[in-house]
């Protein structure tokens, strides 16, 4: 995973951008579109890097990360 998404999540956790809504389900705003939030758990989210992850690395038995997942890590570590 590149510094910069752990940048980015640090920063999602930092100004507040990760709302637990659930036991296992978070509610991560959008770190380009502060208009727009994600429904994140700790092994799924609907943002689109997520979802292109599994597109391009199809069957390769990578696990997706993204940014909001990351987040999740960090927020739970903190809490
Ligand atoms: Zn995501």
């Amino acid at each position: 995973m590149s510094a910069n998404t752990i940048k980015k999540a640090k920063k999602l956790v930092e100004t507040g951008g990760v709302v637990k809504i659930d036991d296992d389900l978070y509610q991560i705003r959008s770190s380009s579109d502060p208009e727009k939030s994600y429904f994140v758990t700790s092994d799924s989210c609907e943002c689109p890097g997520f979802k292109n992850f599994y597109k391009f690395h199809h069957g390769k038995g990578l696990k997706a990360n993204c940014s909001h997942l990351e987040a999740i890590r960090i927020f739970k570590q903190e809490s």
